[in-house]
């Protein structure tokens, strides 16, 4: 097998050989192939692929992990493709099996991205490249590249389209008729997920000098991302903090306008929250919530005018791209990255390639059954 300098450099520095190290940076060209020090027989034809994602419980993950296994199968490799429940332990055993049955690449998509610095360790020892999938692997060296999309994207367009549906913007960008003041809520993902700053920094760009301004009002004043943060992206515990919020903040004639939600699931919790405290209703209509993934039942949701609005990420996207990256590293060539400079895992900045995310609201979710996401049928 052959993989490219960085991963030999890698590799070759973990046995101790510095100075063969210095050698081979100044004897190898960037592009140059390298023999794998491990397989060394150049052939990586039918290798088995680990694949990890973080859980069933949202549909993303399963189209992930379908497509994935699949794309990898068609170019003949083998898969062990496991989900982990949300659990951590579980994840950090399924590489480390990964690791021990023969595994010649890593696909992870974790729960935790601070979780996993011991077993890429043990990866990087064996010569086992990774590639971070949608999430990034945080405070470790050993992590190769990063599949994803624009996550600081996804934030500006889910606060973009809060704005869009509180009429203070058009959807070709220019101003709305609306000037507010609207009662604003804040949610934002999981602490341990890296994806969940970027999507919270994106949505605040957006909508900070709203709230300086005086147009937007978080009338709980929960604002910064630890008080919004929702652990392991837990519906039910959003649905808790919004009924919380509903309670202690929105009395006596007072409504929330629009709530700021980085995930379809997590919408489900806020809107079971707000129908139970009475909106939903002709007279009162639900505020306007955003989403995240353009889940089947959120877009129905959307349809029915209840949810507003959700990003969609072509997982079919990410899925291909990934493929294409773990192929040429088992093939011993360089992936195409289109970033190396925004995603720094706290060890180094990962080389990434970044899809673009795409706003779905009742407008514009055609664009879901046009490149065949869904059909027709299943969008009812
Ligand atoms: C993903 C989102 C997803 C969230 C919850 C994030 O890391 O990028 O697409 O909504 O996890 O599963």
């Amino acid at each position: 097998m052959q993989l490219r300098t960085s991963t030999m450099i890698r590799r070759l520095a973990t046995i101790g050989a510095a100075a063969a190290l210095a050698t081979s940076l100044a004897a190898c060209g960037s592009s140059e192939k390298t023999i794998n020090q491990e397989t060394g027989d150049g052939d990586n034809t039918g290798a088995l692929v680990g694949v990890t994602m973080p859980t069933r419980s949202s549909e993303r993950w399963i189209s992930d992990g379908d497509n994935v296994q699949a794309a990898l199968e068609e170019l003949g490799y083998e898969v062990d493709l496991q989900y982990a429940e949300n659990d951590i332990p579980t994840q950090v055993n399924q590489i480390e099996n990964q690791i021990t049955r023969g595994a010649r690449l890593l696909i992870v998509a974790s729960i935790d991205g601070t979780a996993l610095t011991t077993q890429l360790q043990q990866a990087a020892d064996q010569g086992i490249p990774v590639i971070a999938y949608d999430r990034l692997i945080r405070n470790s060296p050993n992590v190769d590249y990063y599949a994803t999309f624009d996550n600081f994207k996804v934030g500006v367009q889910q606060a973009t389209s809060l704005l869009v549906g509180l009429g203070m913007l058009n959807a070709d960008g220019s101003a709305g008729e609306a000037d507010g003041p609207f009662n604003i809520e804040l949610f934002a993902g999981s602490p341990d997920d890296n994806n969940a700053t970027f999507f919270f920094d994106g949505a605040m760009s957006v909508l900070q000098p709203h709230i300086d301004s005086g147009r937007l009002v978080v009338r709980s004043s929960q604002t910064d991302f630890d008080t919004v943060a929702i652990l392991r992206w837990d519906p039910e515990t959003a649905q808790r903090r919004m009924e919380d919020l509903l309670t202690r903040t929105y009395q006596g004639g007072v409504t929330v306008d629009g709530v700021l939600s980085p995930y379809d699931g997590l919408s489900i919790g806020i809107l079971s929250a707000l129908k139970s405290s009475g909106y939903g209703t002709a007279g009162q209509p639900y505020p306007v919530v955003t989403g995240q993934d353009a889940e089947e039942v959120s877009v129905k949701s959307i349809l029915a005018d209840e949810q507003y609005s959700t990003i969609f990420k072509d997982t079919r996207e990410l899925a291909k791209k990934t493929v294409e990256m773990a192929h040429a590293v088992l093939s011993g060539d360089e992936p195409e990255v289109n970033n190396t400079t925004d995603y720094d895992n706290g060890e180094k900045v990962v080389p990434s390639y970044l899809l673009e995310p795409v706003i779905i609201d009742k407008s514009n979710y055609e664009v879901l059954i046009d490149s065949g996401y869904y059909s027709a049928e299943q969008l009812g």
